[in-house]
């Protein structure tokens, strides 16, 4: 008989810890906001319990039920109201996420993307409940095989938050649980029969939430199988319960290096003196880490805020991945950009952050196409001895193609006596097209005398 990994289903303590009411009684009853007034959120109180940074108490403080919602946001009709949503997609909030919200407001990044919504039941019907269709790329129950050499464990179904805007909706906390013995060895049959997959992702759910123990078993079972080269854990931890990255753990992960570590950042209101701790224990153990964040409405939909987020992750040496567009899954639509808005983030943050600290933007495709880079356009034109490519800028270079004889020519002679357009770069008569006023040439007008190579170093 198979027994459960999973070690510590979280109790949910019908007595939330009570906190100052974060708005005012008096507010008019919404469906759609707890508040509409900007109420600052007062220090939570609870902060000061003894056992605020044991993450085990967070897990068995989370916000679970209408009536633990109440305790923290006393919106009565707001919380009933809320009440069949949480029936369908189960809620739960860290008593220390809770605490980032700083207005209980939808214009509260952190607030929207805890506590639930009645819109979360607006369907249309090209939703699903598993867009990616990953339920159809399992050989085994829980690993998703569909790139050629990568392969994804779901290892449990519980997270210390369910992200509203989740994609495995239909999955995460439906039901508390984790991954059988008898499962896991399933698993790494197949891996092993399948020495073509080199990379194994170890998501869920959030294995993060499993006991020590648990990931060390599970991440101990995958090492023994030898054509696996690198381990991926995807964990939100870092963000929603950074208590969780305790020295323990760090010490058994970095056991089965090379690992890597993917976490989810959507909002710098996430980064906090914990989160960065977190993230600094874990790299200090040589693993390395991205964020992959998703493209949200009201939440992180500004370049400027996006831009912020990038900068941030880049000092705590979190490396930007990827920038999800929304997925098409059911109970998320209220979240959905139009794809445009990404390729807006990418074209203001090309050019004006270092390359590091961009992230792809990708359409994670429907019928499990898989991830798809959705870029700006950046080559304006081509020709065949030229590629006509424009800067952030609004600079058009024209970037000659090796000079093979054989080369076909273009059908028209260029001309030098004509005003350059794209297509004259393109046949190479001219090599460029510049703003006439851009910073960097102010700049290099400012300081144009000719520096000789012996002075670079000052010699
Ligand atoms: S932590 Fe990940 S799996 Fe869990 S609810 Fe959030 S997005 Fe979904």
């Amino acid at each position: 008989m198979s027994q459960p990994l999973y070690v510590e289903t979280a109790e949910v303590s019908d007595k939330p810890p009570s906190r100052q009411a974060l708005v005012s009684d008096d507010e008019p009853p919404s469906t759609t906001a707890v508040a509409t007034v900007a109420t600052a959120a007062p220090k939570p109180s609870i902060q000061t319990h003894s056992r605020w940074n044991d993450w085990r108490w967070q897990m068995s403080h989370r916000i679970r039920s209408v009536e633990q919602l109440f305790g923290y946001f006393p919106d009565k009709a707001y919380c009933q109201s809320i009440e069949p949503v949480i029936g369908k997609y189960p809620m739960a909030i860290t008593p220390y996420y809770a605490s980032l919200i700083r207005k209980v407001d939808l214009a509260d990044p952190v607030f929207q993307m805890c506590v639930p919504q009645l819109d979360e039941l607006y369907d249309p019907p090209f939703l699903s409940s598993d867009p990616l269709e990953e339920h159809d790329d399992m050989p085994v129950p829980g690993l998703v095989h569909r790139y050629p050499d990568r392969a994804l464990l779901i290892a449990t179904t519980t997270c210390s938050m369910y992200c509203r805007h989740c994609t495995r909706k239909r999955v995460a906390g439906t039901r508390e649980t984790s991954i059988s013995a008898r499962r896991l060895e399933q698993v790494t049959a197949y891996l092993t029969a399948h020495p073509e997959v080199s990379d194994v992702i170890v998501s869920g759910g959030d294995p993060l939430t499993m006991s020590d123990e648990s990931i060390d078993m599970i991440l101990s079972a995958i090492r023994k199988v030898p054509s696996v080269q690198i381990i991926r854990v995807g964990t939100r931890m870092p963000v929603v319960l950074p208590m969780r990255i305790t020295d323990n753990l760090v010490n058994i992960l970095k056991k089965y290096h090379p690992l890597w570590i993917n976490t989810h950042f959507n909002h710098p209101n996430e980064i906090t003196p914990e989160s960065m701790e977190a993230c600094r224990k874990l790299a200090d153990a040589g693993i390395p880490l991205g964020n992959q964040s998703v493209l949200l409405r009201n939440v992180n939909d500004n370049p400027q805020v996006y831009e912020q987020l990038c900068r941030m992750l880049v000092r705590m040496r979190v490396r930007p991945y990827y920038l999800y567009q929304c997925d098409l899954v059911r109970g998320v639509e209220h979240f959905r950009t139009p794809v445009s808005k990404g390729i807006e983030i990418m074209e203001y943050l090309r050019g004006r952050v270092s390359g590091l600290a961009i992230p792809l933007f990708v359409i994670d495709a429907p019928h499990g196409g898989g991830k798809i880079p959705v870029l700006p356009n950046y080559i304006v034109s081509t020709s065949p001895t030229h590629t006509v490519i424009r800067n952030f800028e609004g600079m058009l270079i024209s970037y000659p193609e090796p000079a093979h004889r054989d080369t076909p020519r273009m059908m028209a002679e260029p001309s030098h006596d004509t005003a350059p357009g794209v297509w004259e770069l393109a046949s190479g008569a001219y090599s460029r097209i510049q703003p006439a006023r851009t910073i960097r040439q102010v700049r290099r007008q400012a300081c144009c005398h000719h520096i000789e190579n012996s002075e670079l170093l000052g010699q």
